[in-house]
């Protein structure tokens, strides 16, 4: 998802990024009390309901309610779907894949951040797509500094994915992020080394690659939200947000404690 109307990165001062620091724990909080209630036979209303209970009991903005339109708290993603998944009452079965995406937002702050877990027992090649994934992310944070480029990051995190043997989604890429859950620059998962601007200090970002086992081309369902593959095949998504620093890595917003 982005927006995209205007070129103008919004850099974040010290002071900005502790204050976007609540809402990066409270989404890492969040999907990891997710990802621990995912089983077979479980709704994945269950978990919408476990967040929009959460957040009202605390006050808090669960971000994609709303957002164009979304009805849901999370997009969950089963199987070939890619992103924006509605949360149903479709029942997860053994062997499932489910991609979880959720933000929130807290004193006007947005956290932002995905993970795809296993159902039960899973192939054998859907949990090395779920590694491989996991890694581009990974990859693509320790290359997120100051002073690299764009396309850096990008290229960095494409080679992970397609030397694995998968496809890199095109359609949907990663974001800046603030006050808005999606501000400039957009941040693909491909792109060529030293093209694009360069990262500065303040800017915060969510990098988000979406892998494929086969053809990375999308199709969007008739609900007009729920992206899967166009060929059917298994798809995974990992997402953190993250603020870039002077001499350091990536300061990760929605890290797991
Ligand atoms: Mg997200
Ligand atoms: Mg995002």
């Amino acid at each position: 998802m982005l927006d995209g109307r205007s070129s103008q990165v919004i850099l974040k001062s010290p002071a900005e990024i502790e204050q976007m620091r609540a809402a990066g724990r409270l989404v890492a909080e969040t999907l990891q009390e997710l990802a621990g209630m995912v089983r077979p036979g479980l709704r994945l209303s269950a978990l919408n309901r476990h967040v929009v209970e959460k957040y009202g009991r605390l006050g808090v903005v669960p971000t994609f309610v709303g957002y164009h339109g979304f009805p849901h708290a999370i997009c969950a993603s089963v199987n070939e779907q890619i992103v924006h998944g509605f949360a149903t009452d479709r029942i997860l079965e053994d062997g499932d894949i489910l991609s979880i995406d959720h933000g929130a937002t807290v004193d006007g702050w947005v956290g932002d951040s995905a993970i795809t877990v296993p159902v039960g027992t899973v192939s054998a090649e859907a949990q090395r797509l779920l590694d491989v994934t996991r890694e581009a992310l990974a990859v693509g944070i320790d290359t997120a500094r100051v002073g690299v480029r764009k396309g850096d990051i990008g290229a960095a995190i494409q080679a992970v994915i397609e030397s694995a043997g998968y496809g890199v989604v095109r359609q949907y890429v990663g974001h800046g992020i603030g006050r808005a859950m999606h501000e400039p620059p957009s941040m693909p998962n491909y792109g060529r080394p030293g093209n694009g601007m360069i990262m500065r200090k303040g800017m915060v970002v969510a990098l988000e690659p979406m892998a494929t086992i086969g053809s990375p081309e999308t199709v969007e369902l008739p609900d007009g939200w729920t992206v899967s593959t166009k060929d059917g095949k298994l798809s995974a998504h990992f997402e953190h947000t993250m603020a870039l620093r002077d001499g350091e890595p990536a300061d990760v917003l929605t890290a797991w404690t």
